[in-house]
């Protein structure tokens, strides 16, 4: 076993190995750019070494730095974790050239498995079923477009060289072949630098049904059952389980000895997932199951095969990587229970998933469930950390696992109403509503469920008058005095046994509220909202609230309502810091400016187009008003930046 290992990645993954290696007694060695030096990777790992500068091309890509890291530590492996360089096989080259080790399948077979087209036609030599389809050398769009018409419509045009549901366009009519062509084409040679695509038939009512296979340098193969990560949002992954809905004995020993036969093509070796798309419009048939793709590293899901199989993953890979057989052999393993994985995501679900920032203020997850069923938290982040907008969103995954699926998603249901989590928009909500959905919960989910049933997902549940009065409390700070062991000393200047009024100006969605709060002596407070009277006892209110520079959350549920709190002064130090002024909720780039100087503008309509995270984002007028400034286009503005100054009216 390796001494010290040096882990080329960030976030909950890289926290991830450093506890498995840390068990094993292995020293780790972390690396970090500027935006993580303070990250919980950082401060957990044995040592640490700083890489670069906070954009993922000048540190975290940058395999020279990372390889020097290990060198200049003494690591003799390096774990890649997911994303970043973990399939990349030029990396595995420079990283063995080094006399490194890298923890992971070879270089050759990650070549392999890394085209989806050459993947495909190897699969098909080897006898593993393929999605129908054309994956042929040709990329003319005449020999495109037949292939199109000889598969028969829906067809789906894939970049050859894609990943993360990048690249990817279904078609319903030829009609439209030549442009979601070119919007395939134009979006896989950002992305991926390489615009060539294949064909493929668009299975109905598809099922993402995956398998975890193991591979060792002595010639063993295994499976660990499989994953359904059916729940998808644009092609990505939501909740996954294990083991999938409806799965039949013969249905899963088709599809593993498919992906163990996969996996022997390419002598496979370390922790991989062969991805396959499932026809489930007539049930689970072994006779329709297809090869998508190989994920050749550890899969952000695995945490669920682990806790059904009762392995760790990654202790596996360890072991592999340094020379040991596989721990277990096919007859070992044996699978017990049913375990979810849920993604909560720094992003508003009910704006199109757009992905969000912030600091998170308050993060609390529950400890424990109840019951038989049991609960994991993998995350890279505290409360009082930022989501920053160089990397990926995600806060946390919920793992929970129960002897029964019901008691599995009952648990994951639970943990998510009780997690607390402010000072960014995040996902929780849109989680619960689909582990509640009466479909899921009957394990009847396609990958296009949630997009047909988006809106109904994600509608925001309604702010009542308690959630209010809430908020006003906390606003008023009335919770925390509330508590202290005298209450009233914290009140200086109001007399004692005096019922103290206060008015608190909120503001919710853009909206002016006005509570007006009465707090009588033993405490209880009266909170008068829209004519409403709302009572919050002494010993506090329903709902858990937190209080954060300019804000108070309030969690109901799953579901939270932030409320802006109106302080006087913030307001006249941003008036003084540039008036009435649109300022850039992220670091971006400004594709497209919509307006200029001297336009009258009306609220809601587009004045520009930043460009953040991967994703264009319209910013919209606030507020009617003329425009005194706007920044050009191409200006890369950084986070509060002004972008749009309005004329101050007269
Ligand atoms: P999986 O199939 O394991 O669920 P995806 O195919 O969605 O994962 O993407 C792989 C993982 O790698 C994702 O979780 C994503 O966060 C991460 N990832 C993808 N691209 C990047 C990137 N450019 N930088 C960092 N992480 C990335
Ligand atoms: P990526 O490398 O981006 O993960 P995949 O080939 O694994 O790309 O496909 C991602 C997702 O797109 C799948 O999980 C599935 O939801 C959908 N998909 C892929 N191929 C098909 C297909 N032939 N028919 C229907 N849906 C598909
Ligand atoms: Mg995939």
């Amino acid at each position: 076993m390796f001494d010290k290992i040096l882990i080329a990645n960030r976030g909950e993954i890289a926290c991830r190995v450093i506890r498995t290696a840390r068990r094993m007694g292995v020293a780790t060695v972390a690396v970090y750019s500027d935006a993580d030096a303070q990250a919980l990777h950082v401060t957990i790992a044995d040592e640490a070494v700083h890489i670069g500068a906070s954009p993922v091309g000048e540190s975290y890509l940058v395999a020279e730095r990372i390889i020097d890291a290990a060198k200049r530590t003494g690591a003799q492996a390096i774990h890649p974790g997911y994303g970043f360089l973990s399939e990349n096989p030029g990396f595995v080259d420079e990283v063995e050239a080094a006399g490194l080790v890298f923890i992971g399948p070879s270089a050759r077979a990650i070549r392999a498995m890394g085209l989806k087209d050459a993947a495909k036609r190897l699969m098909e030599k080897a006898g593993v079923p393929v999605v129908p389809g054309y994956h042929g050398e040709g990329q003319e769009i005449v020999i495109l477009a037949t292939k199109a018409r000889e598969i028969g419509y829906p067809v789906l045009i894939k970049a050859r060289a894609g990943g993360g549901g990048k690249g990817m366009r279904k078609v319903d009519h030829p009609d439209d072949f030549a442009e979601a062509l070119a919007a395939a084409r134009r979006e896989a040679k950002a992305a991926f630098g390489d615009d060539r695509v294949l064909v493929e038939k668009y299975v109905e009512k598809p099922r993402h049904i995956e398998v975890q296979v193991f591979g060792d340098n002595h010639g063993n193969v295994v499976h660990l059952y499989e994953r359904d990560c059916s729940a998808q949002r644009r092609h990505q992954k939501v909740i996954e389980e294990a083991p999938a809905p409806g799965m039949t004995a013969a249905m899963r020993e088709a599809m593993t000895e498919a992906a163990v036969k996969a996996a022997r093509a390419i002598d496979y070796s370390g922790a991989g997932t062969i991805e396959f798309i499932v026809d489930a419009s007539d049930g689970l048939r072994p006779d329709r199951f297809w090869f998508m793709e190989m994920n050749t590293r550890l899969q952000v899901e695995h945490p669920v095969t682990e806790m059904i199989t009762g392995v760790d993953l990654v202790e596996w890979q360890l072991r592999v990587a340094s020379g040991e057989r596989l721990p277990r052999m096919q007859d070992e393993i044996s699978l017990s229970g049913h375990a979810f994985e849920a993604r909560l995501y720094a992003e508003d679900a009910a704006k199109g998933f757009l992905p969000a920032i912030g600091t998170l203020h308050r993060l609390r997850f529950p400890d424990a469930t109840a019951g038989e069923a049991s609960l994991r938290i993998e995350t890279g982040v505290r409360e009082g950390d930022a989501i920053s907008p160089f990397y990926d969103p995600m806060i946390a995954k919920l793992v929970t696992h129960a002897p029964t699926r019901d008691g599995a998603l009952a648990a994951l249901s639970e943990a998510l109403s009780r997690t607390e989590i402010a000072g960014s928009v995040v996902n929780t909500a849109f989680l619960a509503a689909l582990a509640a959905d009466p479909d899921f919960a009957a394990g009847n989910v396609d990958t296009g469920m949630i997009g047909r049933r988006q809106d109904e997902l994600t509608a925001a549940s309604p702010v009542t008058a308690q959630h209010v009065a809430a908020a006003a409390v906390a606003a008023a700070g009335l919770d925390v005095r509330l508590d202290a062991a005298d209450p009233w000393a914290a009140l200086a200047g109001y007399a004692h046994f005096q019922p103290l009024a206060k008015t608190v100006s909120l503001a919710h969605d853009g909206e002016e509220i006005r509570a007006r709060l009465t707090v009588a002596a033993n405490g209880n407070a009266q909170v008068a909202v829209d004519g409403a009277s709302v009572a919050v006892p002494a010993s506090g209110g329903r709902f858990a609230t937190a209080r954060w520079p300019g804000h108070v959350t309030v969690f109901s549920g799953a579901a939270s309502h932030t409320f802006a709190v109106h302080d006087p002064f913030a307001n006249a130090e941003a008036a003084a810091a540039g008036g009435d002024a649109l300022r850039a909720p992220m670091p971006g780039l400004v594709k497209l400016a919509r307006a200029a100087a001297g336009d009258s503008v009306v609220k809601g309509q587009p004045l520009l187009v930043l460009e953040a995270m991967k994703m264009e984002h319209t910013i919209a007028a606030p507020h009617d008003g003329v425009i005194e400034e706007i920044v050009p286009e191409g200006a890369q503005v950084t986070d509060g930046a002004v972008l749009v100054r309005f004329r101050e009216e007269g």
